[in-house]
């Protein structure tokens, strides 16, 4: 590997150790492979799926049974390259793609590596994410970020990335009408992108009043509570679901024009009673999001133009020894995105 001066040989690390359970530790800062950089981690957004680990110590199949480094939203400074990489990355600020997919493989050749059964993901059992002082990626999954564009959020260009795979997956196109359920930082970011995509109605439903303010704030034309509105006639071309409770996927479905499309973004719920005659008699497309492919140049472009704002999202900021306060930030009312900030 190409140094940059002299790179550390021990880092810090917060780990997850069981449920609810964090320390720190110290292990040796990786060596980067040939086609890897090495990445100085600077700032770190806490996604839903890190709280999830750390509460419950599973999301779906994937379960915690082994201490896990958690996070997977960074950004940082190449400090170091593998023999194959061009020196002249080191000192670049970048924002990390955190799979690594095993590009081989039928879905990898077909362009839907997020689908390679062989992919390694950053803080998904039992690979590691970034909690800590350095990470190790490859070359061209560390995207170089504009000066314009704060470590924030190049951080949160991950969040983004789900926001703008669930705008291709709902074929929101410009003038599209799409509803999208909860208020949370998937839906307030998707809020965003479906704008961009030029949606001309994006109408966001959440029954807490403070999510529908930041929502309206960010992308939506209109927001609804859903306790008290029925969206059944609203007859959207999309429907994106970012909360996982099964009643809002449901009457999300029913809002939904004839051969419509549903997409399923957030975790909640294992399994949800299905309309099927909704399903059936409207031909309605469901589909999910499970990360994205080729999405970190696109959310760049969109925040370095000011089409996405992200930066204003962050509600709460720790340190790397602080990780465990970060992730029961989400407990404070009106938190929507806390960073850990490890340099
Ligand atoms: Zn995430
Ligand atoms: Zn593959």
């Amino acid at each position: 590997m190409t140094p940059a001066g002299s790179v550390a040989t021990s880092m810090r690390v917060s780990v997850l150790t069981g449920q609810k359970a964090l320390g720190m530790e110290e292990r040796a800062v990786p060596v980067p492979e040939g086609d890897q950089v090495l990445v100085q981690v600077s700032k770190v957004g806490v996604c839903g799926s890190d709280v999830h680990y750390y509460r419950d110590g599973r999301i779906g199949p994937f379960v915690v049974d082994a201490p896990l480094v958690l996070g997977h939203e960074l950004s940082g400074t190449i400090v170091a390259v593998g023999a194959g990489v061009d020196a002249s990355r080191i000192g670049q600020r970048v924002a990390v793609e955190p799979q690594k997919p095993c590009r081989r493989c039928s879905q990898c050749k077909a362009g839907r590596y997020n689908l390679c059964p062989f992919m390694e993901f950053y803080a998904t059992p039992p690979i590691d994410g970034a909690f800590c002082e350095y990470v190790a990626i490859e070359e061209d999954f560390a995207h170089p970020v504009p000066d314009s564009i704060s470590d924030e959020a190049a951080a949160l260009l991950e969040p983004l990335s789900v926001g703008i795979a669930a705008a291709r997956k709902g074929r929101i196109v410009p003038g599209s009408r799409v509803l999208i359920a909860g208020g949370g930082p998937i839906g307030v970011i998707t809020a965003q992108a479906a704008r961009a995509f030029g949606a001309a109605e994006i109408i966001v439903s959440d029954p807490v009043a403070d999510r529908r303010k930041m929502a309206e704030r960010f992308g939506a034309t209109a927001t609804v509570d859903p306790t008290q509105v029925d969206t059944t006639d609203l007859q959207v071309d999309c429907f994106i679901d970012a909360c996982g409770v099964p009643a809002a996927i449901v009457a999300g479905m029913e809002s939904v024009r004839g051969a419509g499309t549903v997409v399923i973004v957030g975790t909640g719920s294992d399994t949800v009673a299905m309309p099927i005659p909704t399903i059936m008699n409207k031909e309605l497309n469901v589909t999910g999001v499970f990360r994205y492919t080729d999405t970190w140049p696109l959310g760049a472009h969109l925040v370095a133009t000011g089409q996405v704002e992200l930066d204003p999202l962050v509600t709460g900021r720790f340190g790397l020894d602080d990780v465990e306060n970060a992730l029961n930030a989400d407990l404070q009312p009106g938190s929507l995105k806390s960073i850990v900030a490890v340099r």
